[in-house]
C-alpha cells in the first residue's frame, strides 16, 4: 500500500528547517505484513530530540529514512503468526524491539535488546528489510518504527497494546518521553522516598523525570532550565524548587539550595553543559544519571579520585531502564489515576505538513512535546 511519509534524504541542512525543508512529504510504499509484522495506522507521533539528532547529523543513520519513534495508533493488519494484537487494537509503539531471545532480553533488560539494536542501526525491521520503498529505492526505518507517516509497518515486538479509550495524543508519549524520563527517576536512579533530586533540562524527558521523582516519593525536586514557561510547568508537575539556568550555571544554585548537593542529579538537557552541571550538583555519595544523547565527539573528564573519594555513581539511562510491556501499562495506570499527568507535556499539535517548522521549534527548545496528528 501507499501512504504519505516524511522522508529525510540529507542530514545537516541549514536552519531554519522551514526553509531548507530536510523532511519531504512523499508517497512511500510497503508490502503487506510478513510473519511477525503488523501494519499500524499512526494517529499521533511526537517529536523528540532523538529525531532532531537524525536531522542535524548528531547521530548517523542510513539514508533515506523516515524518522519518528514516539507514537501511537491502531492495528490495521497483522502478518502470519501474530497473536498479541488484532486489527482494531490500539497500540503504543516502542523504539527498541523486545526480541525476548537475546542475552539482555533473557536477563530482564530489554532496553539493551541486542537484536533490536542491530536492526535499528541498519535501519530495518527485526525480521529484515527495509520494507519501505520510494519508487524503486529502499527507504530505511527509524528505530523500527518510522512514525512520521500515515502508516507504519513494524515488528510485533515493537508495540504494546493500550486501552482503546486512551486518547492517541497522550498515548504517543509513553513509548519515549515517559519511559525515558519517569523510568530514569524510578529505575535507573532508583530514587527512594525522602531523597533529593535535581533535573537539568525540562523538555519532555526532563519533565517526565520530575513526574517520576514525584511518584518515587522524592521530597525535594529541583527543576533547572533557562525557559521560564518550562519551569512553571515543572512546578505544576510537582517540582519543589526551580532554578533558571543559562545552560552553563545551574549547579551552584542547586548546591546552595540542597546544602551541598542532591542525592540524584538527572541530566535530560541533551547537552554536555547540562551533564557537567548535573555532575557538580550531585552530593558526595550521590548518583548522576544522564539521558542525553549528545554528539559522539563530545567527551567529559574529571579527576578520577573524585569518583572514589566522593563515592559517586555515574549512570547512563537508555529507555529509563524500562521493561516496556510492564511499564507502559503501569505508567498509563498512574496517568489515569491523575498521579502522572503526562498530558501536560503536550504544548501543541500539528499536521504532518508542518513538520519542518516543528523541528525548528524543537531545535530552539521553545516547545515541550509537539505531536503530529493524523
Ligand atoms: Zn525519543
Ligand atoms: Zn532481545
Amino acid at each position: 500500500m501507499k501512504f504519505k511519509a516524511a522522508v529525510l534524504r540529507q542530514s545537516v541542512l541549514p536552519r531554519p528547517y522551514a526553509s531548507s525543508r530536510p523532511l519531504a512529504i512523499e508517497s512511500v510504499e510497503v508490502p503487506p505484513p510478513a510473519a511477525g509484522e503488523v501494519l499500524v495506522s499512526i494517529k499521533a507521533a511526537s517529536l523528540c530530540h532523538s529525531d532532531l539528532s537524525v536531522i542535524n547529523g548528531d547521530r548517523a543513520w542510513p539514508l533515506p529514512i523516515v524518522p519518528g519513534h514516539e507514537a501511537a495508533g491502531r492495528v490495521e493488519e497483522t502478518g502470519p503468526g501474530v497473536e498479541s494484537v488484532k486489527p482494531g487494537d490500539h497500540v503504543a509503539l516502542i523504539f527498541l524491539t523486545q526480541c525476548g531471545e537475546c542475552e539482555h532480553c533473557i536477563e530482564g533488560r530489554p532496553f539493551l535488546c541486542a537484536r533490536g539494536t542491530q536492526a535499528n542501526r541498519e535501519g530495518r525491521l527485526l525480521g529484515g528489510g527495509p520494507r519501505l520503498r520510494l519508487g524503486d529505492e529502499p527507504v530505511h526505518h527509524h528505530m523500527g518504527l518510522s512514525a512520521f507517516a500515515e502508516y507504519a509497518l513494524v515488528s510485533e515486538k515493537s508495540l504494546v497494546k493500550i486501552p482503546p479509550d486512551l486518547p492517541f495524543v497522550q498515548a504517543s508519549l509513553f513509548g519515549c518521553a515517559v519511559m525515558c524520563g519517569a523510568g530514569t527517576a524510578l529505575y535507573t536512579a532508583g530514587i527512594r522516598p525522602g531523597q533529593s533530586v535535581a533535573v537539568f533540562g525540562l523538555g519532555g524527558v526532563g519533565l517526565a523525570a520530575v513526574l517520576g521523582a514525584v511518584t518515587a516519593g522524592a521530597t525535594r525536586i529541583i527543576a533547572v532550565d533557562p525557559d521560564e514557561r518550562k519551569r512553571v510547568l515543572a512546578r505544576d508537575l510537582g517540582a519543589t524548587e526551580c532554578v533558571a539556568s543559562d545552560g552553563i550555571v545551574g549547579s551552584e544554585t542547586v548546591r546552595e539550595l540542597s546544602q551541598g548537593g542532591v542525592d540524584h542529579a538527572i541530566d535530560a538537557s541533551s547537552s554536555l553543559d547540562g551533564f557537567r552541571d548535573a555532575f557538580e550538583a550531585t552530593r558526595r555519595g550521590g548518583s548522576t544519571v544522564t539521558t542525553s544523547l549528545v554528539h559522539p565527539s563530545q567527551t567529559f573528564s574529571f579527576p578520577l579520585a573524585r569518583l572514589v573519594a566522593e563515592a559517586r555513581t555515574i549512570r547512563g539511562s537508555y529507555i529509563g531502564s524500562c521493561v516496556p510491556g510492564r511499564d507502559i501499562p503501569a505508567f498509563i495506570g498512574l496517568f489515569r489515576q491523575g498521579r502522572m499527568p503526562v498530558d501536560k507535556l503536550v504544548t501543541r499539535t500539528l499536521p504532518l505538513e508542518r513538520i519542518n517548522e516543528a523541528f525548528d521549534a524543537l531545535a530552539d527548545a521553545s516547545e515541550v512535546r509537539q505531536v503530529i496528528t493524523f
